[in-house]
């Protein structure tokens, strides 16, 4: 079955009663390129896939070409009808309805894929949880190589923006803090049924195995980055003292240490520079 064909696409749900659902995200994709080059672009070796939100399956097909096995979770009960049918020459690929965002993802990727080399995320995200669940996946240390998934162009680049850079915000640094962040290649709205009114893009987040920066405190290092970026034309000195309760004084001070003007904005400064203000500024505070 042709599953990026238009017309099979149209058939297979009108014959099934399904319609597309804007509040899951529901935006399938049409374009016979994406898809062979997202599963190229997931799968090393023998990679165990999970995949989110599989829709009708047309990402999967070509997950389950590419893989060693597939694993897709998906929310929408109705496609039960469907996928076993659009899947039905694809033996390495098990579908568990629920919601990802509800699930023990650690304990689904050792149940299901531990016996696989490595283990890739691949997704069409469906929009409306894209940074909570990559910030998820980041934060929960899971053993994975690499995300590849499709998201709304504007959250692409923000997501892979440099640290310092205008582009950047707090989500950019977290995501170049835990992985190797890369736009591979942008997806125009066209691509898509139904056609959503903004373009896409795919991304490849490559898991880092240590920290680029080393960071004593996490929890306060990650607190300090969305200070810095909770009120972007304030200088630094005012959103950290502002929301993060440091007295003005000690940012100053420590501003100073590093050799950085005392009227920067937060946005202004690199991973690096977050990392050692972080280290100076909580270390005075205990
Ligand atoms: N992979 C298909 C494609 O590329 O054509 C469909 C992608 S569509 C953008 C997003 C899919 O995610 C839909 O099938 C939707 O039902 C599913 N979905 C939405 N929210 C979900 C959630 N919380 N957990 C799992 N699947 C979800």
């Amino acid at each position: 079955m042709n599953l990026s064909d238009i017309g099979t696409v149209r058939s297979l749900l009108e014959a099934n009663g399904f319609s597309f659902k804007k509040s899951l995200g529901q935006n399938f994709l049409i374009n016979p390129k994406v898809c062979p080059a997202m599963a190229k672009a997931a799968c090393g070796g023998k990679t165990g896939v999970l995949e989110i939100g599989p829709g009708i399956g047309v990402l999967t097909a070509e997950l389950s070409k590419k893989a060693e096995k597939v694993i897709s979770v998906e929310l929408d009960r109705r496609l039960e009808k469907i996928l076993p049918k659009a899947l039905s020459d694809c033996r390495n690929v098990e579908i568990i309805y629920g919601d990802i965002m509800k699930m023990d993802i650690r304990k689904l990727i050792s149940e299901k894929l531990s016996d696989c080399e490595t283990v890739a995320v691949c997704a069409n995200l469906p929009y409306y949880i894209t940074s909570p669940l990559l910030m998820l996946l980041l934060e929960s240390r899971l053993p994975i190589d690499n995300i590849t998934v499709m998201v709304q162009k504007e959250a692409a680049e923000r997501l892979c923006a440099r640290v310092g850079t205008r582009q950047a915000g707090a989500v950019s640094a977290a995501v170049r803090y835990y992985s190797e962040p890369e736009i591979l290649f942008g997806v125009s709205r066209e691509s898509f049924v139904p056609r959503p009114k903004v373009d896409s893009a795919v991304i490849k987040l490559k898991i880092r195995k240590i920290p680029p920066v080393r960071v004593e405190d996490e929890k306060s290092f990650f607190r300090l980055i969305k200070s810095c970026f909770a009120q972007r034309r304030k200088t630094l000195v005012n959103t950290v003292s502002n929301t993060a309760g440091i007295e003005k004084e000690s940012i100053k001070k420590a501003l100073s240490e590093l050799g950085i003007a005392e009227n920067i904005r937060g946005e202004q400064l690199g991973l690096e520079e977050l990392a050692v203000l972080s280290n100076l500024l909580y270390k005075r505070k205990d």
